[in-house]
């Protein structure tokens, strides 16, 4: 008998540990990747590794377009920084080839990283799909890397740390949020000291992480993470203490656009969150009825996350919720097109892309241990955000293509109720 116990609690705690390395090798090998995709090869052109490139890539599309269609205006926002005197916001206007009531805007690098991507969509939507029609039908406003110190320099946020994406609204009153779930994570969030992935606690961030799931929720845990925070500037999903530069530039540039208007489309391009290569429709939650069918009209067929499932969460300064108000007389549809990279919908992805978010923020804010660190750090990152893998390219312009060409086909037949 005693042989016997002992023998069982070896087996347990052979298992135990089995699981435990287990558990370990896949949190530090985790990828979404999947292989049995076809590649387009034609799609990869439109993606390139510098911001430079991917700026001049858009401006000779933009020139292109100039030779098919009248009186295009080309302007450029140069954001100030400390360490760079070539960051610059570009806006490109195609006044409607005719009379027209209607204005689409598509938007890249609100979060900069993610411009490589909503560059190339931008670009294959000049190249592609902009034809006599669409131009007859509607004016088009093209703004290319609202962000682009983190566009060049591989972040999210910007030089100073703000989250674009957080740091929209028609007045300062956005600054004075609170959210006291964040102040609760702090030490999760935003950890001191250098970046060393050897320590225990990077190590073991899953089970850290999962300790505070238990805590509290999953979703609780979620919102005040990602919703927004203004009172850490060194932690991410900062939203500032006053609108940033280019937020202010389009403050004073949209309303003078959006006013001709009485139906607007507009699509914000992003990455990094969702199922990986996949096409995610993710606004922040509509209460206006009206609004919300109009929106449902223009993506008919495809399912878009208001926020019934289990991983929403609401965010604060977004921009979709910023272009809703720049006109009020007029009906401003606004959707996300989130990319996914790491089955963030995923318990597991979501833990994995919120350290890499972690990671790299606290790298920028205090360094870190060693080369090595810092290479692989900055590395998951870019996986996250950009990823380098063929097929994902190719169906991210594939689905982006697809979704454009149904939806602006849905904004022509979209009428003004009386
Ligand atoms: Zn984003």
């Amino acid at each position: 008998m005693k042989k016997f116990l002992k023998l069982f609690s070896y087996s347990l705690l052979a298992i135990i540990l089995a699981g435990f390395t287990g558990l370990y090798i896949y949190y530090h090998s985790f990828s979404a990747e999947q292989d049995n995709i076809e590649i387009n090869s034609d799609n990869l052109k439109y993606f390139h590794e510098s911001y430079n490139k991917s700026r001049q890539a858009f401006l000779t599309a933009v020139h292109e377009a100039g030779r098919k269609f009248n009186n295009i205006e080309l302007s450029e926002f140069r954001v100030s920084s400390n360490v760079d005197t070539n960051l610059i916001m570009d806006l490109c206007y195609i006044p409607p080839q005719q009379d027209t009531n209607r204005l689409l805007v598509l938007i890249s690098g609100t979060h900069g990283i993610e411009g490589y991507t909503g560059s190339a969509i931008q670009q294959m939507f000049l190249n592609d799909i902009l034809n006599e029609e669409i131009a007859n039908d509607m004016a088009i406003l093209l703004i290319h890397a609202y962000n682009p110190y983190g566009f060049k320099y591989y972040r999210k946020a910007t030089e100073f740390n703000v989250d674009l994406n957080r740091n929209c609204g028609t007045d300062n009153s956005i600054f004075e949020n609170k959210n006291p779930g964040y102040g609760d994570l702090y030490d999760l969030l935003c950890p001191a000291g250098k970046v060393n992935t050897g320590n225990p606690k990077n190590q073991f961030f899953y089970l850290v992480a999962i300790w505070n799931i238990l805590k509290e929720s999953m979703a609780t845990l979620r919102q005040a993470a990602l919703q927004g925070q203004y009172e850490f500037p060194e932690g991410i999903y900062y939203g500032g203490n006053d609108f940033t530069p280019q937020t202010n530039y389009l403050k004073k540039t949209l309303p003078k656009i959006f006013e001709q208007y009485d139906l607007i489309f507009a699509v914000d391009l992003h990455t990094g969150y969702g199922e990986w290569a996949k096409l995610h429709l993710f606004p922040n939650p509509e209460k206006d009825d009206y609004v919300r069918t109009a929106t449902e009209s223009l993506f008919e067929g495809y399912h878009i996350d208001w926020g019934d499932s289990d991983d929403f969460y609401t965010i604060m300064g977004d921009l979709s919720k910023y272009l809703q108000k720049v006109n009020p007389q007029a009906l401003t549809l606004c959707m996300p097109f989130e990319f996914g990279t790491l089955n963030s919908q995923e318990t597991f992805g979501s833990l994995v892309s919120i350290h890499r978010m972690i990671l790299e923020n606290q790298g920028y804010n205090n360094g870190y241990k060693n080369h090595r660190n810092e290479i692989k750090v900055k590395n998951d990152f870019k996986e996250m955000y950009y990823p380098s893998s063929e097929i994902w390219r190719s169906e991210v312009i594939r689905q982006s293509r697809e979704m454009l060409e149904l939806s602006i086909g849905h904004f022509k037949d979209i009428e003004l109720e009386d």
